[in-house]
């Protein structure tokens, strides 16, 4: 059952006083070593050496690079579900509750666990939950059942095409934005109001089951196409919250009331993107690619890479409306909405430098700063 937020919460709100509020956390997950890479690696080399105590990690091609990345988080392949929840995921679904946008998302070749981690259900093994369901247990916990709302829309964007993966009829779904707040929505797509977590679960089950039916029916696989769970939430919160309005409001949040009067709503967004796999993005045709697909993968993909690079260096002008995928993160990164990508990567020597482009990949994202934050000071 629901209880209401706990007054402890309020104090890990982003505020602008906070420097690393609205930074990109980029944290690295290592898989363990698979059945397949212990067949394929003659010698069970591995090309990373991770230190997590020290938050870096080190590449190897013919020898240890004399330089260590230095992440936010670096996870060995022993790190469990719940820790990797707790460190990467928490603080954004907080900041959610809060009344802030915030997004979630995993890069990394295809193989290297982002489903895993983001997608897996744990129905037998609770303790192998991935990020999604432990989510929505937070959300459902930190809300009221009676004056609280939280509903999930679940899509799938293939070649710049947004699918509905509750509804697999509804295709060329179109993003809209309230040219007023900026708001960034999918009008048409399922919503479907969560109530409890076994709900959760069948819903995601059936966006699961659907995704698999059209990708097969696409023919493609779903390691080319992006998922994204939306989590729409909508909060009653009474006026002895709001005590420090003025200032939290300077930050972004998105309060549909701008009076004093009590309750107010307030709405946020949590969007889970479990990114198409990075890999091959410079050759088009490989590995079953189609040059098509490839060159769809690259516009979103590259296009994320550009819009990360441009708040990295504090730019004026972000452009997220080069590509579907950017479109409808534009108002859940960056800026006063609080973002978190989880890098994945494999041990195996064979995916060498495939494994070098997404540390680098995530490398740039860590410079990513809060664009309101630099404005104010
Ligand atoms: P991706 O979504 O990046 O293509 P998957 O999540 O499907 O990769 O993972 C590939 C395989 O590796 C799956 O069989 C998955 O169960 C396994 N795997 C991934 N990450 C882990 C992990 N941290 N611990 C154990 N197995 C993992």
């Amino acid at each position: 059952s629901r209880r209401s937020v706990t007054p402890s919460s309020r104090s890990r709100s982003p505020s602008l006083n906070d420097p690393e509020n609205g930074r990109v956390r980029v944290a690295v997950r290592l898989r363990p070593r698979t059945a397949e890479d212990l067949v394929s690696d003659a010698d069970f080399s591995d090309c990373v050496e991770i230190q997590p105590e020290l938050k870096k990690l080190k590449l190897r091609k013919n020898n240890w690079s004399s330089e260590a990345y230095r992440f936010d988080e670096v996870f060995s392949g022993g790190a469990s579900q719940r820790r990797i929840y707790e460190v990467v995921a928490k603080p954004v679904v907080e900041s959610v509750l809060d009344g802030y946008n915030g997004t979630i998302m995993a890069y990394g070749q295809t193989g290297t666990g982002k489903t895993y981690t983001l997608g897996r259900l744990g129905e037998d093994d609770a303790s192998e939950r991935g990020i999604m369901v432990r989510a929505l247990e937070d959300m459902i916990a930190n809300t009221s059942a009676a004056s609280d709302n939280l509903e999930i829309s679940y899509l799938q964007l293939y070649m710049e095409s947004v699918q509905d993966l509750l509804a697999p009829e509804k295709i060329n779904i179109p993003i809209a934005e309230d040219p007023k707040t900026g708001e960034v929505s999918a009008p048409g797509a399922s919503v479907v109001g969560i109530q409890n977590l076994d709900q959760f679960l069948q819903v995601l089950k059936v966006g699961e089951s659907n995704r698999h039916a059209a990708n097969t029916k696409m023919n493609t696989e779903s390691s080319r196409s992006h998922a994204i769970l939306m989590i729409n939430v909508r909060r009653s919160v009474q006026g002895n919250e709001e005590n420090d309005t003025s200032t939290i409001r300077k930050d972004g949040r998105n309060d549909l009331s701008n009076s004093h009067a009590i309750p107010t709503v307030r709405r946020s967004k949590l969007l889970i993107v479990d990114l198409a796999g990075s890999e091959r993005l410079d050759k088009s045709g490989s590995e079953g690619h189609t040059a098509e697909e490839t060159k769809f993968i690259n516009l979103s993909l590259s296009s994320l890479g550009k819009c990360i690079n441009a708040l990295a260096e504090n730019s004026p002008h972000i452009p997220t409306r080069d590509s579907k995928l950017t479109r409808l993160l534009r108002d859940s990164f960056g800026g006063s909405a609080r973002t978190s990508l989880i890098i994945t990567i494999g041990p195996s020597s064979r995916h060498h430098a495939e494994t070098t482009s997404t540390i680098m990949f995530g490398q740039r994202a860590m410079k990513v700063v809060n664009t309101v934050k630099l404005k104010e000071e």
